[in-house]
């Protein structure tokens, strides 16, 4: 490793990794035996002349680059670099790839959550509904304006052509009802007509089973 090393920038660097940030290393005029130890040095020996490397190390102004440098490009293991000892570099090393693998981990997209199943209900109750409010002179447009399900849903709804909906759109029409019913000012004989005609039940005459398919009304449109 140490025949690598030249006195151009900072003397820890090799030839090809010369670079601009060295010219500003506070090594630069040392001894690169001073970063690196000589051949069959003994630990106590190696011990003291780190302290001495690493005390030109912390006044360093390019200290942060120098680490980077050793550790990005493969020379951690060796000699004082960066402001740390070998040992600690490699324990740096280990740092930061862990913390780089957190940070992919993080990155990665979560998994959709699944869409939630659909949940159907039986249409009979929301047809009365739909029905009942005719017979009452509600018009679909109404029912559809303030239920926002659509006029032509509704409609086919109203006819008896749809056995099953969507849990949400059986909540909206549900949850409309009675304020379609509140519109005592929106009275219109068209449904009042088709109503008769079909001879469906006011709304008085479903209670709470009007979604029990086994429930008959106690009046008709005809009736009432
Ligand atoms: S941090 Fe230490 S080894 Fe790196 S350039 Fe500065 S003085 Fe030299």
């Amino acid at each position: 490793m140490k025949s690598t090393i030249r006195r151009t920038g900072s003397p820890l660097m090799p030839p090809t990794a010369i670079a601009d940030w060295t010219r500003e290393a506070a090594c630069r005029a040392e001894d690169v035996d001073l970063f690196f130890g000589p051949d069959h040095e003994l630990p106590w020996q190696r011990d003291a002349r780190e302290e001495k490397a690493l005390a030109i190390c912390r006044s360093c102004p390019v200290a942060a680059t120098c680490l980077d440098a050793a550790l990005d490009q493969g020379i951690w293991q060796w000699g004082v670099q960066g402001g740390m000892t070998a040992d600690e570099r490699t324990t740096e090393r280990r740092r930061r790839l862990r913390r780089a693998g957190d940070a992919r981990r993080a990155d990665k997209p979560k998994p959709k959550a699944k869409p939630k199943p659909t949940v159907w209900v039986e249409a009979i109750g929301l047809q009365r509904r739909v029905q009942a409010a005719s017979a009452a002179g509600r018009r679909i447009k109404t029912f559809s304006d303030m239920s926002g399900v659509s006029e032509s849903f509704l409609s086919k709804l109203r006819a008896g052509r749809i056995t099953r909906l969507r849990e949400e759109t059986a909540k909206k029409i549900r949850t409309a009802y009675p304020d379609v019913l509140a519109e005592i000012t929106d009275v219109y004989p068209e449904p009042l007509a088709v109503a008769a005609a079909h001879g469906w039940p006011l709304p008085g005459a479903w209670g709470a089973d009007i979604d029990d398919p086994s429930a008959r009304p106690r009046e008709t449109a005809a009736a009432a």
